[in-house]
């Protein structure tokens, strides 16, 4: 199927790793450019040159800021409009997700994370909102996660603020209709940098990576029975930024193996 993304443009945070690289390459590989943002260089630089040299260094833009810098971000945002002429994607990706109970949660913790939460949302579409909607096309995607809707008590504050930004991009796909839709896509657990952080820290260092990724599919009750992978999550955000999706705004998409209890 013909997603008609072919000479568009996508701006993905977090790009340098994990869900954000796996649909930079996705969007590329449908013919659109993109433009990347992560805080850490090195990485992003990695991800940057790996990007070139599959799809060419003219479709692809890297720049080292953090989406909670507005100013930052305003000036990746002067940078790709000047290099590509608009943005007709936005993949709100960035952040990370914090471990802790209530009763763990400082103040300051709960603040940093409704910061990251929120800004990471109104930061990048404050910056694109007029290009989105000057597109013809326009879509914003937010990678949000199954605990917006299935809370945690391990993950109190995360889950919390995740709820509070659905209710927020529902409220943009009114706002920003018809030209701009809005969705989000629901991750539940995805094989990428976090995992991986968890798995290199794991208790019993003997443990293989397939015992350790299979014990905690089972120990999560995951029907599909594996942890999903970064280009899955891609694959349907691609298809959200798509002409494809044309009638789909205030939705989400649960990209979770099934792990989701509710209906
Ligand atoms: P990764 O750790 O692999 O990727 C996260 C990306 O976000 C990195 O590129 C990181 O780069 C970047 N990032 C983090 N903070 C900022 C910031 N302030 N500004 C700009 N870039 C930032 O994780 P995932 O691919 O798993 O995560 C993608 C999204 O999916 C996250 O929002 C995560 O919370 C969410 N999610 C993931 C789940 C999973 O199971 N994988 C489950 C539920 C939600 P750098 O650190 O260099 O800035």
């Amino acid at each position: 199927m013909d997603l008609g993304l072919h000479g568009k443009t996508a701006v993905i945070t977090g790009g340098s790793s994990g869900i954000g690289l796996a649909a930079a390459r996705k969007f590329l590989a449908e013919g659109a450019n993109v433009a990347i943002c992560a805080r850490g260089a090195e990485r992003l630089t990695a991800a940057r040159d790996a990007l070139a040299a599959e799809f060419g260094a003219e479709h692809v833009i890297a720049e080292a800021v953090s989406v909670l810098d507005a100013t930052a971000f305003d000036g990746f945002a002067g940078h790709v409009l000047d290099r590509f002429g608009g943005v007709d994607a936005l993949v709100n990706n960035a952040g990370q997700g914090r471990v802790s109970t209530f009763a763990e949660t400082t103040d300051d913790a709960w603040r940093e994370e409704l910061e990251l939460k929120y800004f990471s949302q109104i930061v990048p579409i404050r910056a694109f909102s007029e290009a989105l909607k000057d597109s013809g096309q326009g879509a914003i995607m937010a990678v949000n996660s199954l605990l917006a809707y299935q809370p945690e008590p391990h993950m109190v504050c995360t889950s919390s603020a995740r709820a509070g930004v659905q209710n927020l991009l529902k409220s943009l796909s009114v706002e920003f209709a018809p030209e701009v839709r809005v969705n989000s896509i629901l991750v539940g657990l995805v094989d990428s940098g976090q995992w991986q952080r968890r798995f290199a820290a794991r208790a019993d260092q003997n443990q293989s990576r397939e015992a350790w990724y299979a014990d905690l599919a089972s120990k999560k009750n995951i029907p599909l029975g594996r942890l999903g992978e970064p280009e899955e999550a891609a694959r349907a955000l691609v298809f959200l930024a798509s002409p494809a999706a044309s009638y789909i705004t205030g939705a989400h998409l649960e990209i979770s193996g099934g792990l989701s209890r509710f209906v």
